[in-house]
């Protein structure tokens, strides 16, 4: 069985794993990669980025390749001024108003 050696980021330690203690994933969009592996020194939970072409290579050794797209609203056009913190602060303090709060559900009802 194929052995894939990692290096932990938090006790340096180089690891042989299975294919099955190893994931990976792939963004549809992007190409943005990378793997994961838990340490069997550390149990440190490791996500380190790569390319699509050793994702390609990992998948030819029996590594389960996980796809992901961006989120859709990634896609939405936003038009208006940024949010701010102060507008953030002001909603914060809106939400405190419970009767504000319901008044303006019922707006939205309506
Ligand atoms: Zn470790």
């Amino acid at each position: 069985m194929a052995k894939i050696l990692v290096t932990c980021s938090e006790c340096a330690e180089d690891i042989p794993l299975t294919p099955k203690r190893v994931s990976s994933r792939i963004c549809v969009d992007n190409g943005d990669a990378d793997y994961r592996f838990s340490c069997t020194a550390c149990s440190t939970i490791n996500v380190k980025p790569t390319s699509p072409q050793m994702i390609e290579r990992l998948e030819a050794i029996g590594v389960e390749i996980e796809l992901w797209s961006l989120p859709a609203e990634l896609r939405e056009h936003h038009s208006g001024p940024m949010l701010t913190h102060e507008d953030l602060l002001d909603f914060h303090i809106h939400l405190s108003d419970d009767e504000g709060v319901a008044q303006a559900i019922e707006q939205l009802l309506i």
